[in-house]
């Protein structure tokens, strides 16, 4: 019988475990994860599960499901290396399983910054940092959030949220400029500032230190006390299982558009791939649940032997206090922007085009653009400056006119 391996137990395997089942796979399919739990999605782990620690948002593959679809699931294993001679799985207990396709979906871990460590400092990747964290976060703690980026945003609103006093340090001279832009990123740090954030800009930590009960956090504009530290700048790939198998890897495991890596039947996709896509015409490695489920069923139909290409505009979308933030595409420096509403309300959306082209769109409280723009970005349809900024217009309406 056929068997296939998905490594990671994350979003990725998930979804691919689930493809597999619906498009009729009827081989045997074994998720391996090297984490104690079984497989669960790390979105509300900043979010609803940060705040009140609800688990029953946290199942990808419930158990009832794996026994009716017999799918196997093995959790506190780590596999060591994918043989490049006949595709087998080395396990760390040493056995290995024959495979006619794996699929690595490693995904990455929290990046950390050397000397910023210790008691009362945290990351947030997994559960248990998420349940260490909640334990720290009491009303009146006094949270120095490492980071003004969208997890950065989500721990600060869901701190706030919990009686905490936040300090949002950002090492730029914006928050999150590098994703959206100085103009829209200040509009976002503005609505943390309603919220009673203290937003710090150009100032980036240097170190932690402890006076007695007191955590001290240096930074390049002086000292400040904190209770609690949480770093929050960004991921590194978990890309060790590729490199010892012989992968080829850049800034993460690099996939064709199909999700295929340089070693025959092996498959990436997620946080961990760095795919070729084909709406840029250049190698992109990110890290969004919609692109680790998206990629994750694209390489599942390849491992079938259809011959599917994973070229999605990327989206992400962000949760943060009270408010949906939601990103689509990618947008070159060159590109011009339009706004619909204005940056200094809570709700609006700002179009990035190339000519009457759109490419990229972030919006706050304003998903159904989104969902606009995607068919913009995805179809190539022209469309005016003036019928995006028009907020009378009704967009889907105007989209219909110029399909
Ligand atoms: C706190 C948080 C909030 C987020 N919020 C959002 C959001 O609001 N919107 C959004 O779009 N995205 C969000 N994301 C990103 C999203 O969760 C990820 O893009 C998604 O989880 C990626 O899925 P993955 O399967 O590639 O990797 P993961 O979910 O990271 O799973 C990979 C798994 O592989 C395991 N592993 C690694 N190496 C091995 C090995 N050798 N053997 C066995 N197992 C191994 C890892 O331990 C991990 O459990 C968030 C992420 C975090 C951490």
């Amino acid at each position: 019988m056929s068997r296939f391996v998905l490594v990671g137990g994350g979003q990725v395997a998930a979804v691919a475990a689930r493809t597999l089942r619906r498009r009729g796979y009827d081989g045997e399919i074994v998720v391996i994860g090297e984490e104690p739990h079984r497989p669960y999605q790390r979105p509300p782990l900043s979010k609803e599960y940060l705040a009140a620690g609800d688990e029953s948002a946290l199942d990808l593959l419930p158990e009832e499901w794996t026994d009716t679809q017999d799918v196997e699931v093995r959790v506190g294993t780590r596999v060591l290396k994918v043989s490049a001679a006949d595709g087998a799985v080395l396990l760390d207990d040493g056995s290995s399983l024959a495979a006619d396709a794996v699929l690595l979906g490693t995904g990455a871990r929290a990046r950390r910054i050397p000397g910023i460590d210790g008691p009362g400092v945290f990351h947030l990747r997994g559960r248990e940092e998420a349940d260490a964290l909640r334990a720290a976060l009491t009303p009146g703690t006094r949270v120095v959030m490492v980071g003004g980026g969208f997890i950065g945003g989500e721990v600060a609103s869901t701190a706030v949220g919990r009686g905490a006093e936040v300090t949002v340090l950002e090492a730029g001279p914006v928050p999150l400029a590098m994703a959206i832009g100085p103009r829209l990123g200040a509009a976002c740090a503005r609505l943390q500032q309603a919220a009673g954030v203290d937003v710090r800009v150009d100032t980036a930590v240097t170190g932690v230190r402890r006076e007695g009960e007191r955590m001290v956090v240096s930074t390049t504009k002086g000292d400040l006390e904190a209770d609690v530290v949480v770093v929050g700048v960004g991921a590194v790939p978990n890309v060790e299982l590729a490199v010892d198998s012989g992968l080829d890897v850049d800034s993460g495991v690099v996939v064709d558009e199909r999700c295929r890596t340089s070693l025959d039947r092996v498959y990436a996709a997620g946080d961990v791939a760095s795919h070729s896509h084909p709406g840029l015409g250049r190698r992109v490695r990110v890290e969004h649940f919609d692109n680790a489920s998206r990629q994750a069923a694209v390489a599942a139909r390849n491992m079938l032997g259809e011959e599917v290409v994973y070229d999605e505009p990327h989206w992400f979308w962000s949760d943060q206090f009270g408010h949906n933030l939601q990103h689509v595409g990618h947008a070159a420096p060159t590109d011009r922007m339009v706004v619909r509403g204005d940056l200094d309300d809570d709700v609006w959306t700002a179009f990035f085009l190339a000519g009457d082209r759109v490419t990229a769109a972030f919006a706050v409280d304003a998903g159904e653009d989104i969902a606009v723009a995607r068919e913009l970005i995805t179809s190539g349809i022209a469309v005016a400056d003036e019928v995006l900024a028009d907020r009378s217009a009704d967009l889907f309406e105007a989209l219909e006119e110029l399909a």
